[in-house]
């Protein structure tokens, strides 16, 4: 199928004003300003976007694909994400990770659910790892998950400042850090130690070490939910003067919310005048957001949504910043730090990975590898026993 789109605002993630796309075999194959001609037995599909924005679809690189939780007891375990969680919110690409539970779930069935959604459409990878040391693995080390599995990028979630981290010790944080980075090297793949950081109060002092005494890059250290509390998101920002890249959660609102909601820790970010391309945000999509007591115990229970996304992207525009100030958050940024060469940018020979925006900034159309999964909020493509579940 070839498809041309007409008339698109492209933000590529750059504002490139109205271009016209010519869409084929999953690429994107042509970029121009005045619409070509077309042998009428190629069969092109051509379709008039008037204009609408068209960006990049978007990465979201930490959700749990094979569904998280777990951290109320048995019954708690977040059943696996369907396939239109993802597109209806704009992703095209998904990082899967694995979190507290990183026993009953393993990097088996996380690569099995990464292929599953390859297979339905999108691009889908995975960390090998999960809260805890040793490291949970699927060949028996890190440097031979990265460098033997198609879809294993990284190491992560690996919990620090947490009480439900295995409180590793400097130099074990250092160990998993040279594997993923070694590995990153042979490989050309992301090779990042991507930290979930918990409320606790040493904060990024692993990481900070770490940097104070090792060789290892700045941009192998990768922490995420940074804006979950405010002294956290300070530290975040100084972190970042240092060369690392940040990851904010696109945690749902609420009222006892005792950090920064993504749109409020990107606004401050954007105040602080860091480097704009060391700020990335995900979902926590599938994982189970609990709210824990000063005992450990859960008192309240939610769960991440890709939809959180397209959420605060939205919000932040209506808010009055311009797309092509934010789209790298969700896109290009994401894409440079996970070293996905044909992600996150609208250019010929880049994967046909496309969303469109309505008037009022909300997720209109969704392309993934040149396919339409939604279309002019239709949704038209679901997970394969998605329609099944009662
Ligand atoms: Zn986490």
């Amino acid at each position: 199928m070839i498809t041309l789109l007409k008339n698109a605002h492209v933000f590529s993630p750059g504002d490139d004003g109205i271009q016209h796309l010519l869409v084929a075999g999953g690429k994107i194959v042509w970029i121009g300003g005045s619409i070509p001609e077309f042998n009428i037995d190629l069969g092109v599909e051509v379709i008039d976007l008037e204009g609408d924005k068209v960006i990049p679809g978007l990465i979201d690189a930490h959700a749990h694909i094979t569904g998280g939780g777990g951290e109320s007891g048995y019954s708690s375990r977040v059943p696996p994400v369907n396939l239109s969680k993802f597109t209806s919110a704009g992703v095209t690409t998904v990082v899967g990770v694995l979190g507290t539970d990183d026993v009953t779930r393993n990097t088996s069935t996380l690569v099995t659910q990464a292929r599953g959604l390859c297979d339905q459409g999108i691009t889908a990878y995975c960390h090998c790892g999960g809260y805890h040391i040793p490291v949970t693995t699927l060949t028996g080390s890190i440097r031979s998950d990265i460098v033997h599995v198609d879809r294993i990028i990284g190491v992560g979630e690996i919990a620090l400042s947490d009480h439900r981290s295995s409180q590793p010790t400097l130099d074990e944080f250092l160990r998993i850090a040279s594997e993923t980075h070694v590995a990153g090297i042979m490989t050309g793949k992301a090779g990042i130690l991507h930290c979930h950081m918990g409320d606790g109060e040493r904060g990024l002092e692993l990481i900070n070490q770490a940097l104070d005494i090792c060789e290892i890059p700045a941009r192998v250290f990768n922490p995420t939910h940074v804006n979950r509390n405010k002294r956290l998101f300070e530290e975040a920002l100084d972190l970042v003067k240092r060369g690392c890249t940040i990851d904010v959660t696109a945690f749902p609102e609420s009222d006892d919310e005792p950090g920064y909601l993504a749109a409020e820790a990107i606004q401050k970010y954007i105040e602080a005048n860091l480097a704009m391309d060391k700020i990335t945000i995900s979902s926590d999509g599938g994982g189970c957001l609990p709210v824990f007591d000063e005992h450990g115990q859960v008192t309240h229970m939610g769960v991440g949504d890709s939809q959180e996304l397209a959420l605060t992207l939205k919000r932040l525009l209506n808010d009055g910043f311009r797309l092509e100030q934010i789209v790298p958050i969700f896109t290009s940024n994401v894409a440079d730090l996970l070293r996905f060469a044909t992600k996150g940018r609208i250019q010929i020979g880049a994967d046909a990975d496309l969303v469109t925006l309505d008037s009022g900034n909300s997720i209109k159309s969704v392309m993934a590898m040149g396919q339409w999964h939604r279309f002019n909020h239709q949704q038209l493509i679901y997970g394969t026993f998605e329609k099944d579940t009662v």
